[in-house]
């Protein structure tokens, strides 16, 4: 048996092409297109990329992308006063603070000067408690997006054991959140867990976020699982070229999963097209409109 590819690629076009769709009825009602800041401090080549691919996103989508940029040698103070403005700024629905920051800033308090209201990472301390305790707020994309496609495969998740294997803010703690809404029984692994292979085997839902490639094996798995690789590992490939893997050792895993997402392919094109959803969400409820779903 062969598991299946969940094709993270073709649903985040398919999630972006609904964005784009419900894009023109809120300028119709609000006279303006939904905005995203987005602001990238320093030259880091990756977040560059990031950001460009972000912008252009939003664009396609038919919102309105706002991109500041600071020297790597800003002080904390002028991006808190850019945020600032940001948040008093009724154009902007979304703000977006590409991390990593350079070391000599807090990314605790910058990420605490964002609005909650146009916190579209969904990274801030009100947002992730609204999530933890079941309200409506903002929730980070990438397990957003993992949600969507467990959802898409799975249908309902009630009652299923889920592993996941990472505990950071942005990913595996809020997958864990969204996993406990949908009535799953929730493990979280992480780097002091005893016995990972046995815990994993357990799981009828794996989420591997933990940034080693290919660290999950196929003998970890319970035969007919849905596993859900977020890891993006750059290694060495052939003749002198790097090529991107997953947490998960694909090809062994895939002799054994029931479904599996592919890197790249899987996790990575949903986070954007997240991003765009979490946006135009912002807009509606920003102008008292009722939120698309
Ligand atoms: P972090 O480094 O913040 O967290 C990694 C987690 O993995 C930690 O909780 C750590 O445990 C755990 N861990 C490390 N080693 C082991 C181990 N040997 N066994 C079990 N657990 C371990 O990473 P992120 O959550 O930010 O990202 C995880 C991966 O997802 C990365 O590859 C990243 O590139 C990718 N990513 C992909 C995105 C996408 O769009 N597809 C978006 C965001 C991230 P401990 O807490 O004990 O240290």
């Amino acid at each position: 048996m062969r598991a299946d590819i969940i094709d993270g690629k073709a649903f985040a076009a398919s999630l972006r092409r609904r964005i784009a769709a419900a894009v023109p009825g809120f300028v119709a009602k609000a006279g303006r297109a939904p905005g995203l800041a987005v602001v990238l401090v320093g030259e880091d080549p990756a977040s560059a990329v990031y950001v460009r691919s972000k912008g252009k996103a939003t664009r396609e989508a038919g919102m309105e992308s706002i991109e500041h940029r600071l020297p790597a040698t800003a002080r904390q103070e002028e991006l808190l006063d850019l945020i600032e403005s940001l948040n008093r700024d009724e154009h902007v629905d979304g703000i977006l603070v590409q991390l990593p920051l350079p070391p000599h800033m807090d990314e605790a308090a910058v990420i605490a000067a964002i609005s909650p209201a146009k916190d579209v990472d969904g990274f801030h301390v009100v947002n992730a408690g609204r999530l933890a305790v079941g309200q409506p707020g903002f929730v980070p994309c990438t397990p957003l997006g993992c949600i969507m496609l467990l959802k898409d495969r799975l249908g309902d998740l009630s009652g299923l054991e889920a592993v996941v294997i990472g505990r950071s803010n942005i990913v595996g703690k809020p997958m864990a959140q969204l996993l406990l809404a949908e009535n799953c029984t929730v493990t979280i692994a992480h780097s002091r867990t005893r016995d990972l292979a046995g815990v994993v085997r357990r799981a009828d839902i794996v989420v591997a976020a933990v940034g080693r490639p290919e660290m999950v094996k196929g003998d970890w798995l319970k035969p007919g699982a849905t596993v859900i690789d977020v890891g993006i590992n750059r290694v060495a490939g052939e003749a002198g070229k790097s090529r991107l893997v997953g947490d998960v050792d694909f090809a062994e895993a895939e002799a054994v999963a029931g479904a599996i997402t592919p890197v790249p392919g899987g996790v990575g094109p949903m986070t954007i097209a997240v991003l765009l959803r979490n946006t135009l969400v912002a807009a509606h409820r920003r102008s008292g409109f009722a939120a698309p779903a």
